[in-house]
């Protein structure tokens, strides 16, 4: 039985926090990537790192269990662009949208992902400002759906902000914004689908 954590490291300790209650004599996991990370990304950096191509349940499934993460926008119609096979590893894997049924191969739907994310990390944005932030989501909207796992990051990223202001002396625009983010419960839905489907070993057929 796998058992899912939560883990930090501080110099050369590691504290687990269980996400569920734990039996005697039970394996403890950890995950090896970023919970939000998108599966080519998470994929990815595990064949870099720990030289195995994850086959967990999260990975294999297109919708990340109904979270979208990985998906992108077709610059055909805005339909939502799913990989045919998250676990083909191949740049020439297919992506399709679901409503013109174009493709796109896997490649071109990661440099997309890069791009952005070298993009967000530019100077013209200023990671430390709601308002930057807000505007970079706006501005690549067509590209970068609400759903995907970078403007996931960047809307954590908002209410973390958000959250260290005083309320007191937050506008009223900005109050709405992180209400809306929160209470829709956009983040807090796909943090707790997610935290129990953690990428966290190879499979072996
Ligand atoms: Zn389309
Ligand atoms: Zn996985």
């Amino acid at each position: 039985m796998m058992i899912f954590t939560n883990t930090i490291f501080f110099r050369q300790d590691i504290t687990l926090y269980a996400t569920r209650d734990i039996p005697g004599d039970s394996v403890i996991s950890a995950t090896y990537t970023h919970t939000l990370w998108d599966t080519p990304r998470r994929r990815d950096h595990l064949w870099r790192s720990k030289c195995f191509w994850c086959r967990c349940r999260r990975c294999a499934d297109p919708s990340e269990f109904g979270t979208w993460l990985s998906c992108g926008a077709c610059p055909g119609c805005g339909g939502r662009v799913a990989p045919a096979d998250p676990l083909d590893p191949d740049p020439e894997a297919e992506w399709r949208c679901d409503k013109c049924s174009r493709a796109t191969p896997a490649g071109e739907m990661a440099r997309l992902t890069a791009e952005l994310s070298g993009e967000l990390r530019s100077a013209r944005w200023d990671r430390a400002d709601p308002d930057s932030l807000e505007r970079f989501l706006k501005e690549h909207a067509h590209r970068l759906p609400d759903d995907h796992s970078l403007a996931r990051e960047v809307q954590q990223a908002i209410v973390n902000l958000y959250r260290a202001k005083l309320a007191d002396i937050m506008e009223n625009g900005q109050l709405l914004r992180k209400s809306f983010l929160c209470e829709m419960r956009q983040l807090h839905i796909i943090l707790h689908c997610l935290r129990h489907h953690f990428c966290f070993s190879p499979v072996i057929p």
